[in-house]
């Protein structure tokens, strides 16, 4: 049988310009406040080669995050940089491994109900110039795919989270071993998942 949903884990990680802009505390709040549950944590500076790793999970990555930011382009009515989705998927990735590695970064496992979904709806869209408003991306930050082009830069966006649950079981066991995810009861999941709720009257 598989876990109930409100065991599931994702990876969230705060990247450099959050940890620079000093919203550590205002990113966990969020997720905190949506009855989430923190079962790992961890501020390290990581390598280009553990950045590489971290994106290259999912294999189909680079084609993907090309054919993400061309569609972005065109749907607003701008010429792409490149047509082939390998290519930009590729400077994306180069670019990357530099951002995520210039500064600390705060790596964090997230558990509760399809907490993979939930996490990437409350982070909002990749680029902030489009992600919902409410969201962490749409509420906190400036950035668009245009100037991060223009600059020759990476899309400075505070937040990575796991877009699957295959890639967040991987992601986690890159970033954290086994005993620095903690298995604990937190009492508010009585409220969040017991389904009678029959303990609350004396
Ligand atoms: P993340 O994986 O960080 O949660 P995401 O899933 O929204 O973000 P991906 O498509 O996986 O986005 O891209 C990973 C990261 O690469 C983005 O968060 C952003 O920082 C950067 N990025 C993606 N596309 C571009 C682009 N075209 N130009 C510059 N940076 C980009
Ligand atoms: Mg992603």
């Amino acid at each position: 049988m598989s876990a109930h949903p409100s065991k599931e884990k994702t990876l969230v990680i705060i990247k450099p310009d959050g940890i620079q802009r000093s919203l550590v505390g205002e990113i966990i709040k969020r997720y905190e406040r949506l009855g989430l549950k923190l079962v790992g944590v961890k501020m390290t500076i990581p390598s280009e080669e553990h950045v590489e790793k971290h994106y290259l999970i999912d294999p189909e990555w680079i084609r993907k995050v090309g054919e993400k930011s061309i569609g972005s382009y065109k749907k607003k009515g701008i010429k792409p940089p490149s047509e082939n989705p390998e290519e930009v998927g590729n400077s994306v990735l180069e670019r990357l491994k530099k951002y995520m590695s210039s500064g600390p970064v705060l790596a964090m496992v997230w558990q509760g109900n399809q907490a993979v979904g939930i996490v990437r709806k409350i982070t909002g869209g990749t680029e902030p110039l489009t992600s919902d408003v409410g969201t962490i991306r749409g509420d906190l930050t400036i950035d668009s795919y245009k100037i991060a082009d223009t600059d020759d830069r990476p899309i400075r966006n505070l937040i990575h989270a796991s877009g699957t649950l295959e890639d967040a079981e991987k992601e986690i066991n890159l970033w954290f071993n086994e005993k620095e995810v903690m298995n604990y009861r937190l009492v508010q999941e009585q409220i969040l998942y017991d389904v009678n709720l029959d303990g609350i009257l004396e």
